[in-house]
């Protein structure tokens, strides 16, 4: 197994279960130093003792990577692996096993704790076709949104981990472009029609009177580049930023809207949104919309939270048929195109 790879999957089987940060992270710096490395130079410096005594390695960072060397995966990453085959949650594991990938997700570059490539590796541990990288927007300061030059440069990088990876896996350029107060997206039309996913959330003004919020949103649902409404009433359920109620809006209007324009209902996985609450996901049914469940993950280990996710959608009784994320890819992208 490769010793790299092997010490990337550890951290993010790590995070997946909630281990302390600082543990997660000296698997994923020790994948950093011997990155560069040679399989040669890397047994060579095994054997002779060198890399023991490298800094930021450990004594089970080398053991992974030892192990990894002799061929076999790491016993410590087996046990991992294990563990990890278990579900986080008790329903939804038929529509969990149909899901192909997640249209929503953060790295460092906005404000998540990974760099992109490690998100990528990630979603091709969990066997995902595709993952959206969909950093915050310039107007969301508070979480270091991209300005249209430094989204430039992540398209480039984008570009490079697509042309390194193995055939069946995708990184889609996106973004979670804020809406505007004046229903506007926090993006140039040029800089977004390059995109291939536009997720369009609400974070500011959440508690604006119900007016306002119903035809902020209807701007942002019926401007052409808008593919997925993220997290749509900005409530918190749980969780260490407290609880916030459901904003407020027409959600009859918004979901006819979403419907008639092709706009998926985000089916946000994060355990502190569950958002939307289970009466708008029977509105939005209703309304012949279609959904999106995705992870909003701001960590490699939290992509798993599309588990949460499929349990409501399911709960709830959403065909698999109206989600996206079931769909194959090249129907995926026929959608996702026919917006622009
Ligand atoms: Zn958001
Ligand atoms: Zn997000």
């Amino acid at each position: 197994m490769d010793a790299v790879d092997a010490l990337n999957e550890t951290a993010f089987w790590l995070e997946r279960e909630l281990a302390d940060s600082f543990k997660v992270q000296a698997f994923r710096r020790a994948a950093g130093i011997i990155a560069g490395l040679s399989q040669e130079e890397l047994s060579a410096r095994v054997r002779d003792g060198r890399l023991k005594r490298t800094k930021g390695i450990g004594s089970r960072t080398l053991e992974v990577i030892s192990q990894s060397l002799g061929g076999t995966v790491p016993g410590y990453l087996e046990d991992l692996r294990r563990r990890g085959a278990e579900p986080l949650v008790d329903g939804g594991h038929k529509l969990d096993a149909k899901l192909r990938g997640d249209l929503h997700s953060h790295s460092n570059w906005s404000d998540g704790g990974s760099p992109i490539e490690a998100m990528a590796a990630a979603a091709r541990i969990l066997g995902r076709e595709y993952l959206a990288l969909t950093d915050h927007s310039p107007s969301l300061k508070i979480a270091n949104g991209l300005n249209a030059e430094r989204l430039m440069e992540q398209l480039t990088v984008v570009d490079e981990i697509n042309n390194e990876q193995q055939s069946g896996f995708q990184l889609l350029a996106g973004i979670e472009v804020d809406i505007l107060e004046d229903g506007q997206l926090d993006q140039s039309a040029e800089m977004l029609s390059q995109l291939d996913v536009v997720v369009a959330s609400v974070h500011s003004k959440l508690r604006s009177d119900k007016r306002a919020m119903t035809r902020r949103m209807l701007a942002a649902i019926e401007d052409p580049h808008t593919n997925v409404l993220g997290h749509c009433t900005g409530r918190l359920v749980t969780g260490s930023r407290g609880t916030r109620p459901p904003s407020e809006f027409d959600a009859e209007k918004v979901f006819a809207s979403c419907a008639e324009h092709s706009v998926a209902v985000e089916i946000n996985s994060r355990p502190e949104r569950q958002d939307p609450p289970e009466k708008l996901i029977q509105l939005a049914l209703d309304a012949g919309c279609l959904f999106s469940i995705d992870s909003d993950a701001h960590a490699p280990g939290q992509l798993d939270f599309l588990q949460y996710g499929a349990e409501r959608a399911d709960a709830n009784g959403v065909p698999a048929d109206r989600i996206v994320t079931t769909w194959p890819v090249d129907r995926l992208l026929e959608w996702l195109q026919s917006k622009q």
